[in-house]
């Protein structure tokens, strides 16, 4: 995967064969402009990104997709989202926050204790850390992984980078933990969307075997478009299964 000395090699590289046919401004400027459109590309893109990789996508071909959801567990919706789970038999992934678990630690027990994957979603989910040195990443990381498994027992082993942003750091902290990094091949932006028939068309319109669907447990529109989403799904001949199955 891409390192930071990577990064300057091809930048250096870039810049000596701009060089022999535009001037050193020139080319000193384009390199720039290139490099900076290209890392940006990378840092913000999960599923395209050179850093690190994730899982985005199981490699099948059968109907089978993934749910799951990120930034809980929140006391008002992860229960009806986990009601409505339970009553359709479907079993899902959720990247628990460590701050909310540790709030909230009988939600963690009970969506363990139903058959659900845990994974580590950091434990503040603040952006800012995205940029800061792998030793903070590395200490978000073991403190949820702590926190989840004096409540579960067990040691998450999926990760996945608050807003998918990656870069060395992030995957270098990554990497150090032995977990695996999971993003998503359908993003469903249920955390802005304002319009659930809108939501669960944008989702159903983008299936396609194997992928993984990034939710929100801590959103009302999420908890009240999901049985309708799982019956679109299903409708659609795709089973639902967990990515402890693959
Ligand atoms: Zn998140």
């Amino acid at each position: 995967m891409l390192k930071n000395i990577h990064i300057v090699l091809i930048g250096l590289a870039l810049f000596i064969l701009l060089q022999t046919f535009l001037d050193t401004v020139f080319a000193v400027l384009t390199t720039l402009v290139v490099l900076f459109s290209w890392i940006a590309f990378n840092i913000f893109s999960v599923k395209h990104s050179l850093f690190l990789k994730s899982i985005c996508r199981i490699r099948t071909k059968e109907k089978v997709v993934f749910l799951s959801f990120d930034d809980g567990p929140s006391d008002q919706f992860t229960p009806v989202i986990l009601d409505i789970l339970k009553r359709n038999n479907v079993k899902a992934s959720f990247f628990c926050i460590g701050q909310h678990a540790e709030v909230y630690p009988d939600l963690v027990r009970r969506i363990s204790s139903e058959g659900h994957r845990i994974g580590n979603h950091t434990n503040s989910h603040n952006w800012k850390n995205a940029f800061k040195p792998s030793s903070i990443i590395e200490a978000e990381i073991d403190r949820t992984n702590n926190i989840l498994f004096d409540i579960t027992g067990s040691k998450p082993e999926l990760f996945r980078p608050p807003f998918g942003i990656t870069n060395p750091s992030i995957a270098k902290a990554i990497k150090g933990s032995g977990m695996q990094s999971v993003g998503w091949d359908i993003r469903s932006f249920d955390t802005i969307s304002k319009d659930p028939q809108k939501l669960v068309r944008r989702i159903s319109d983008k299936l396609r075997p194997g992928s993984i669907i990034l939710l929100h447990d801590n959103r009302e529109i999420t908890s009240r478009i999901l049985n309708e989403l799982i019956e679109t799904i299903q409708n659609k001949g795709y089973k639902i299964v967990s990515l402890a199955d693959v």
